[in-house]
């Protein structure tokens, strides 16, 4: 919190906005509890009120909150509700008569968990809880509640809140848990943007009149629905923080590998293995398919925000799909990243001198907070397989109803490659237009495979059918996100077009990098998806032709290794691993921290009391 106080202080002496930006990135690259509680209270907390409060709520809020005046947590999970928030059990009771909300925590398993910042420093929360109005459930709304007094930090009234204590990883920030016991707060303390509550008890579904305008007709239906919302600011983040993270212990690993050489002089570095380029240079092409994706999706976001209502509403159904489909894609790679990380880095990445071990710690979470992966893959599942269908019925209709960066534009074309009922051949390996379209039309493939197996469900049966389905389910959320990340590289490479809202082609003099980065990601893919290549159609020889041109298109990109992790930009002092040393130093530098770690040197402390007693018992001879 020390660290966090005086990031606060200087931010506040800064007038430059990107160098506010710049030093943020920097600050979060160093420290991943840092960066926890700054995306809790700047990022989780503020959005809530970006998302549910009305303009007043908003200009109440946020600036308080950018200030650090009010400290805040998101309080979604409960004890026994997460992936099923319909269950909230959390209740707000409108009392009429004192114009306030009662926030109750009615059992054991309402006990909101988990909640960063909750455990010691929140000073409000942003709370999901049920709206009961004149014995009426409303549905699920979010609260403002004060948790503790900004002076003293004591819990307030009827609040019991404590941390969740000892965690796999992110020690630094203070995950609690609450209870709320009858705990009022004022008829404003509802974020009121989607639904409202008047003073006299009358509760209303659908745009507040502060924000509402002729142009913004939002049906109560539509509103009701953005209760689950919040989340996807969260998701998207992904497309940020996974790479900030990542890039980092790729650095560290590929620099180890590029240093070290095993077995008599002259063998290879060990970066030359094929084993570990196939372990390395795909993660760095995932990367750099990540953050090219992540200009599109902010602007995308952005700009649903900023365009009122209609915009919000309109663009949600897409990007709750696609960045549930990222979420869950993004992280459960990284994870597979990390681990393959450490071990290309044998008994040293074991050591928390160089970081990587810490990543993993701390990563843990990332597949499980914002939605566990296996929920999300069925929600994107479900969007892709209702879009194909409509694709399907009417293709023409389809395509002029979606943009270019909607996540289904794919659709109509890679159905129309579906019907012809054999699978796209590759002329040309080199093409990222034909691996692309054999991406998109696996996922065409897929979801058709899913359709027909769901449509076979005994009546009565689909909830069974879905659950049994789960892998296939999964294929599809994956297959989709992909080809959309593939969309992005491909347009910095300078192979596609971009719209307005993607990212920036890259330099000339880089393009040709990029293009080698999108080969390898598009044959990765496609790799990881053999089975299903096979499953719908694609020869042995195809696939290993596959394995082939993979191998070909990791040596392309070792050759360029070293560039581009340094091109990551990531300074020793960030890093924090002696091994991965800028100047190539690393072992003299890893040898000095073991060196001076505490206890290095000189007999344990239980030496006397525990050692010697079994080596050098009193009274028997030394010898
Ligand atoms: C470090 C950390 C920080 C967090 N921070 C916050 C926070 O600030 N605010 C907040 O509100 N929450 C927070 N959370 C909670 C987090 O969002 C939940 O843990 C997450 O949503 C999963 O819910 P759960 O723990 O109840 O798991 P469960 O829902 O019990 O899941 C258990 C298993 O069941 C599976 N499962 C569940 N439903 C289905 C289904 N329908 N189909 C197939 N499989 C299913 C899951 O995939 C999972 O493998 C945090 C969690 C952690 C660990």
């Amino acid at each position: 919190m020390a660290q966090l106080r005086r990031v606060v202080e200087v931010r506040r002496t800064f007038k430059d906005k990107e160098l506010d930006e710049l030093f943020l990135v920097a600050m979060c690259e160093l420290s991943e509890s840092f960066s926890m509680r700054l995306f809790v209270t700047e990022a989780l907390f503020v959005r809530s009120f970006r998302l549910f409060g009305t303009r007043t709520q908003q200009a109440e809020w946020v600036p308080k909150i950018l200030a650090w005046e009010s400290i805040g947590c998101f309080a979604m999970t409960e004890l026994g509700h997460s992936s099923n928030l319909r269950g909230i059990e959390t209740t707000a009771t409108y009392d009429a008569a004192n114009r306030d909300f009662i926030i109750d925590t009615p059992s054991l398993m309402a006990t909101k968990i988990w909640i960063g910042m909750a455990g010691e420093t929140a000073t409000h929360t942003a709370c999901l809880a049920r709206l009961l109005v004149r014995g009426q459930d409303c549905g699920l709304h979010w609260f403002v509640v004060p948790l503790r007094d900004p002076k003293t930090g004591r819990l307030m009234p009827g609040v019991t809140a404590g941390d969740v204590g000892a965690k796999a990883g992110r020690n630094g920030l203070d995950n609690g848990w609450i209870q709320f016991t009858h705990v009022r707060v004022p008829r404003d303390a509802m974020l009121a943007r989607w639904a409202r509550v008047a003073a006299d008890g009358t509760f209303h579904a659908g745009l507040n009149p502060e924000d509402a305008d002729p142009a913004n007709n939002v049906s109560p239906a539509a509103a009701a629905g953005l209760a689950y919302a919040g989340l996807i600011p969260e998701r998207l983040e992904i497309t940020r923080g996974i790479p900030m993270m990542l890039n980092q212990a790729l650095t560290i690993a590929v620099r180890y590998a590029a240093g070290r050489r095993q077995g008599p002089a002259g063998n290879p570095q060990v970066l030359d293995y094929p084993s570990i380029q196939a372990a390395l240079m795909p993660a760095l092409a995932r990367m750099h398919a990540v953050m090219a994706a992540a200009g599109a999706v902010w602007t995308t976001w952005h700009a649903m925000e900023e365009g009122g209502p209609n915009a919000l509403l309109q663009g949600l159904p897409d990007m709750h799909a696609l960045s549930a489909g990222i979420k869950a894609t993004v992280t459960w790679d990284g994870a597979d990243i990390l681990e393959r990380c450490r071990r290309a880095m044998g008994g040293h990445a074991y050591s928390r001198y160089n970081a990587i071990a810490d990543y993993i710690g701390d990563y843990g979470v990332m597949t499980t907070g914002g939605g566990d992966n296996a929920v999300l893959v069925q929600q994107t599942a479900r969007y892709v397989l209702a879009m194909a269908r409509k694709s399907m019925a009417d293709p023409n209709k389809f395509a002029s109803t979606v943009a270019p960066t909607d996540s289904v534009a794919y659709l109509p074309s890679a159905v129309a490659l579906a019907a012809e009922g054999v699978p796209p051949a590759v002329s040309d390996w080199t093409s990222l237009a034909q691996l692309h379209a054999v991406l998109q039309w696996l996922a065409v493939a897929k979801v058709q495979a899913l359709g027909m197996s769901l449509a076979s469900a005994p009546k009565g049966g689909m909830t069974r059918a879905w659950n049994a389905a789960h892998a296939d389910i999964s294929a599809v959320a994956q297959l989709h996100t992909h080809q959309y990340l593939a969309r992005a590289i491909r347009i910095r490479a300078g192979d596609l077009e971009p719209t307005a809202r993607d990212s920036a082609v890259a330099p000339a003099a880089l393009q040709p990098t990029f293009v080698r980065l999108a080969r390898l990601y598009l044959l990765d893919v496609l790799r990881q998806f053999a089975r299903d290549l096979l499953l719908h159609g694609w020869a042995r020889d195809v696939v290993e032709q596959l394995d082939v041109e993979f191998a070909d298109a990791c040596a392309q990109v070792r050759d360029q290794a070293m560039p581009l992790v340094d091109a990551f930009g990531l300074p020793d002092w960030i890093l924090q691993a002696p091994l991965a040393r800028a100047d190539g130093d690393g072992y003299r530098a890893y040898l000095a921290t073991i060196q001076n770690a505490p206890n290095c040197f000189g007999p344990p402390k239980y030496w006397d009391a525990e050692v010697r007693p079994l080596t050098a018992p009193a009274g028997r001879s030394r010898l």
